[in-house]
C-alpha cells in the first residue's frame, strides 16, 4: 500500500491504540510535495467539511474513501479538496492538498482507517495495514526507507545510548571526541568509519 504522499514525508505523530492515550490515525507531513494521494481504489464516500459552520472542528476539510476492500480511509485537515462525494478514485489519484483545517496546529494529513463511516467505529492500526513505520519524527521516502537523517537523528535516541556508542567508538580506536551524548560531525564521521571497516571485513 502506498502512503498518502509521493516522495519524502515525515511522521509528525504516531498511531496510538486506545487508552495509550489513543491517536486513531497517523499524522504525516509531506516534504517533497503537499499533494494527498488516494492509498486505495474505491468511491469517495465523503468530501467536505466535518462542520461547515466551524472550520476548526475535527478533521476540518477531509476526504473519506470507501475502498473496494470495504473499509473507510480518512484523510483529514486538507486546505483544498480535489474530489467530491461520489467520485470514483484509483489508488495514487490526487484527492486534495495538505492543510491545517479542523482541530490542527500545523500542516499535516491525519490518515486513519475505520470499518464504518461514523465516529466510534472500529479503528484499524493504520501503520500495520499501510506499512508506514510508527516512528514519531521519522522521515521516509515513498518506499518507506528511512532517511539517513532519521537513522542518526539524536532526538530518536536518548543521551545515555549515544554515550554508550561514543564510549565504544573511542575504545575501538574511532576517535569521536568527547562522550557528550550528542551526535555531532565527529561522532558521525567515526560511526561511518566503523561501519565502513565492518562492511569491509
Ligand atoms: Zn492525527
Amino acid at each position: 500500500m502506498n502512503s498518502p504522499y509521493i516522495g519524502k514525508f515525515r511522521v509528525s505523530q504516531g498511531f496510538r491504540p486506545p487508552e495509550n492515550p489513543s491517536h486513531d490515525g497517523i499524522d504525516l507531513v509531506g516534504i517533497d510535495s503537499k499533494e494527498i494521494h488516494a492509498t486505495v481504489s474505491g468511491t469517495v464516500h465523503f468530501a467536505g467539511w466535518e462542520n461547515a459552520n466551524d472550520h476548526t472542528q475535527g478533521f476540518g476539510q477531509y476526504v473519506c474513501i470507501r475502498s473496494t476492500d470495504g473499509l473507510f480511509y480518512y484523510y483529514g485537515h486538507m486546505s483544498e479538496l480535489k474530489v467530491k462525494t461520489g467520485d470514483l478514485v484509483a489508488c495514487t489519484d490526487v484527492i486534495g492538498i495538505e492543510g491545517s483545517t479542523g482541530h490542527s496546529t500545523g500542516n499535516h494529513c491525519h490518515y486513519e482507517i475505520r470499518n464504518a463511516f461514523y465516529k466510534g467505529a472500529k479503528v484499524y492500526d493504520v501503520c500495520n495495514m499501510s506499512g508506514i513505520p510508527n516512528v514519531q519524527g521519522g522521515t521516509y521516502d515513498d518506499g518507506y526507507r528511512p532517511s539517513l537523517q532519521t537513522v542518526i537523528t539524536p532526538s530518536l535516541y536518548n543521551e545515555s545510548d549515544i554515550k554508550v556508542l561514543q564510549t565504544a567508538l573511542n575504545s575501538h580506536g574511532y576517535n569521536c571526541g568527547a562522550v557528550d551524548g550528542a551526535i555531532g560531525p565527529k561522532t558521525t564521521a567515526s560511526m561511518f568509519s566503523a561501519l565502513y571497516d565492518l562492511w569491509s571485513l
